[in-house]
């Protein structure tokens, strides 16, 4: 295990300033904020599908991907701080497999301002489980590092034990679409004797790929009586047709 090195995890440049967040400020710069018109359910990025292509009648109230039109999640929308591309794929992986509170904290300051920016609204913060088999190979669940700093930052309760996800994820690395969403139906559950009932959720994850985690996690919630369920991730997953080269995707203030 790497001790105190002061070199950035992603591009080994020296760290020059004293953050305890081992990635250097060009890299955490280099993340692509997603921004602009978003689905409104889903949170991806309409430029995705639709440029050139807005709604004919006018009726511009709510835009939906065409994911959206076709599919009923469980969840009432899902927002990410960035895409899953590049350096920010190497930060999550590196967050999977070393317990990096800091880089979970800088996380979660960029999901307090999603939240704030988009006006979420909840009543507890709640992470994706891992299957409890895993999380004692791994010795912690990364969505917990992300989760539980955002719940202090957002003033809400923290709910680690609501949710436990009672079917493993195969051991097959590489699922296809279908493969992900039949691996995940009926994966996770609310622990016995928690208070739901009535529950506005904010679900916590690290990457939103196909929507069909927190589409679970959210069934199961609103199964026992959840009133609304927002989901909220680090990184998204860009769908086919890629967004252009990332000039689409203006990078926010942060
Ligand atoms: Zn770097
Ligand atoms: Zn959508």
């Amino acid at each position: 295990m790497a001790t105190h090195a002061a070199e950035c995890r992603l591009c080994e440049r020296m760290l020059v300033n004293a953050s305890a967040v081992p990635i250097c400020a060009e890299c955490l710069g280099s993340f692509l904020a997603l921004g602009g018109e978003l689905c409104e359910k889903c949170g991806q990025p309409l430029a995705a599908w639709s440029l050139g292509k807005r709604p004919e009648d006018g009726a511009a109230a709510s835009v939906e991907c065409p994911d959206c039109q076709s599919r009923e999640y469980g969840f009432d929308r899902a927002r990410s701080y960035a895409l899953y591309k590049a350096g920010l794929v190497r930060a999550i992986v590196l967050q999977k497999f070393e317990r990096i509170e800091p880089l979970g904290r800088w996380f979660a300051g960029r999901l307090a301002e999603v939240a704030r920016r988009e006006s979420l609204v909840a009543d507890v913060v709640v992470p994706v489980p891992l299957h409890r088999q895993r999380e004692k190979e791994r010795g912690y669940n990364q969505a917990d590092l992300i989760a539980k700093p955002l719940a202090r930052k957002l003033g809400l309760p923290y709910r680690a034990v609501l949710l436990v996800r009672t079917k493993p994820r195969p051991d097959k690395h590489i699922l296809s679409l279908e493969e992900r969403w039949d691996s995940v139906r009926g994966a996770f559950a609310t622990r016995p004797g928690s208070q739901v009932d009535n529950l506005r959720v904010l679900l916590i994850d690290d990457v939103m790929t196909t929507g069909a985690t927190l589409d679970a996690c959210a069934k199961a919630l609103r199964g026992a009586g959840a009133k609304s369920v927002i989901g909220l991730t680090v990184a998204r997953a860009a769908r086919q047709p890629v967004v252009g080269s990332g000039e689409s995707n203006p990078r926010d203030a942060r």
